[in-house]
């Protein structure tokens, strides 16, 4: 199964490591054959090569739209050398056989990313490319194809270990790569025409991932998982860089998400914020005046819960919140950056994983996501919903007091980012409970007020955290249970989507109760 490389085509638009990789092809004997800017690249270099446009005999021509679309080229990539009728052909048409192809691809994915206009994105679709790609790695059973250039050194080994010739596990592999290269390519294109021409729901649509890192295993051992980058290079976990500890988990990523995701919300030119996260729900939240007290704010809220938790920062981490952090065990910390002193503290701690981002993830991008179902996949907007201060209107008697006001748009940003149904707590811009993915809101109430119970206990305090605290329900509170079980927890106002059938029902148990609410009209199922 060893296939020898005599003759290569090489055509790149990403020049790096081209003049390295076709001299140690040239100094291995192979012939190379290359397009117009890879050919003037190499020759420069004092290597031969021959021109495209001197085998098939045409001009490269139409702004280079039509450079290798030839027989001549397709010939000699897709014919099976074992074929009497193949070979006849190439014999009868003076087509020379073609080993292996290297290219890689026009850039559309950055010029989309640089904001390219529609023309120019056009321009940057790619055809001669992605042809001799799926010619090349079709016929893998003779022919290599290598389309990225860090694969370039994997393909020299190969020859080096072959005596010059490539083995068909190794073409089989690169074929699969290829055709995973030409599909994301062609998602790209897609995928920027949906938006471009304003199509929301196209009626075709795919996905393309690139392996970021093999996982040791999924949710549970017995599961094989892995993580792929979306090529967008948003802020967040997928492009943060671990400065230490050991390799992350699948649940640790999908965690640390949450947390970032969560903690972003708070700006941090206006307040410190830290949410502290346990199987994807806040087990703590606060702000505070320097980030060390709002990290012993979150700690504060649930102490049980936050052991083994993942800490997300909205400012970069700092010595005297690093010192707190690893007075208990911490899986994972993820921060906007660090102080030099901060990574230092950590350095002691070998198993705390401390991710850092050049910024925090944008809290109110326009992004898609996705949702496996059997047989399908569930598309729609990221929840980016916001209600401000304006949004909001009183529906009782009493009107929440400013402070209250605050902290009541603290606990919805907060139940934005608890799984339903959420029922939050909040004093003092930190949560004291939070009852979460419960099947009824009573029971979310319930949990969230036994928290805030428990842990005053544990604080010694004769009342419980929640005791003149703000709540937030993700959901309207179909009946006035619910609400009055935060009233009966010590909740003085309420915060909530409101549009129940019985909401008339609700507001006069909140005004009976002395409650101040106010509805947002709109809500945060999360699941
Ligand atoms: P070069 O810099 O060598 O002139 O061009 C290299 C690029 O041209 C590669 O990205 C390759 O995929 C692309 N390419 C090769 N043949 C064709 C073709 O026939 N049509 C188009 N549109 N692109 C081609």
């Amino acid at each position: 199964d060893l296939s020898p490389i005599r003759r290569a085509l090489i055509s790149v638009s990403d020049k790096s490591g081209l003049i390295d990789l076709a001299r140690s092809l040239a100094d291995r004997g192979v012939e190379l054959l290359s397009t117009g800017g890879s050919a003037a690249t190499i020759r420069d270099a004092g290597i031969a090569v021959k021109d495209v446009s001197d085998i098939t005999n045409f001009p490269e021509m139409m702004d280079g739209r039509v450079k290798t679309l030839h027989p001549k080229v397709h010939g000699g990539l897709l014919a099976l050398r074992d074929n009497e009728e193949h070979v006849a052909a190439m014999n009868e048409h003076g087509i020379g056989a073609i080993d292996l192809l290297v290219v890689n691809l026009y850039p559309f994915e950055a010029a989309l990313a640089r904001g390219a206009d529609y023309a120019e994105m056009i321009e940057n679709i790619d055809i001669g490319g992605p042809a001799m790609i799926r010619a090349a790695a079709k016929n893998h059973g003779f022919v290599t194809t290598i389309v990225d250039v860090e694969d370039y050194s994997a393909l020299l080994a190969e020859l080096d270990a072959n005596d010059g010739a490539t083995t068909y596990a190794f073409r089989q592999q690169q074929a699969q790569i290829a055709y995973a290269r030409t599909g994301a390519y062609d998602a790209a294109v897609s995928t920027w025409m949906a938006a471009s021409i304003g199509v929301e729901t196209p009626r075709r649509r795919v996905f393309a991932g690139e392996l970021k890192q093999s996982l040791r295993y999924g949710e549970n051992s017995h599961q094989q998982a892995a993580f792929y980058t979306d090529g967008s290079d948003r802020p967040g976990v997928a492009t943060a860089v671990q400065l230490q500890g050991k390799e992350l988990s699948y649940n640790n990523i999908n965690d640390t998400d949450a947390a970032y995701e969560l903690v972003a919300e708070f700006d941090p030119t206006e307040t410190a914020a830290v949410a502290i996260i346990k199987h994807a729900n806040p087990c703590g939240v606060a702000k505070g005046a320097t980030l060390v007290e709002a990290y012993q704010k979150a700690f504060d809220c649930d102490r049980t819960s936050a052991f083994g938790g993942i800490v997300a920062l909205n400012q970069p981490l700092d010595a005297e919140t690093a010192t707190k952090i690893v007075e208990i065990f911490t899986e994972v910390v993820i921060a906007p950056g660090a102080s030099d002193e901060a990574k230092e503290i950590f350095a002691g701690k070998k198993n705390l994983r401390l991710l850092l981002t050049d910024a925090l993830p944008a809290p109110r991008a326009s992004i898609t996501a996705y949702k496996q179902v059997s047989g399908g996949m569930l598309v729609q907007d990221k929840d980016v919903g916001y209600v401000g201060m304006d949004d909001l209107k009183v529906v009782t008697e009493k009107a929440p007091t400013d402070e209250q006001m605050q902290d009541l748009l603290f606990a919805w940003k907060v139940a934005k980012h608890v799984k339903s149904n959420a029922i939050v707590y909040v004093k003092d811009h930190a949560t004291v409970g939070v009852g979460a993915g419960q099947m009824s809101r009573l029971d979310s109430a319930n949990v969230a007020a036994s928290k805030a119970q428990r842990m005053a206990d544990e604080l010694s305090l004769d009342a419980s955290l929640a005791k003149g605290s703000a709540v937030a329900s993700d959901a309207f509170f179909p009946f006035a249970d619910g609400l009055l079980e935060a009233a009966a927890a010590g909740a003085t106002c309420v915060i909530q989507p409101g549009g129940s059938m019985r909401d008339d029902d609700v507001i006069k148990a909140a005004n009976d109760a002395g409650l101040a609410m106010v509805f947002t009209g709109m809500r945060h199922f999360r699941h």
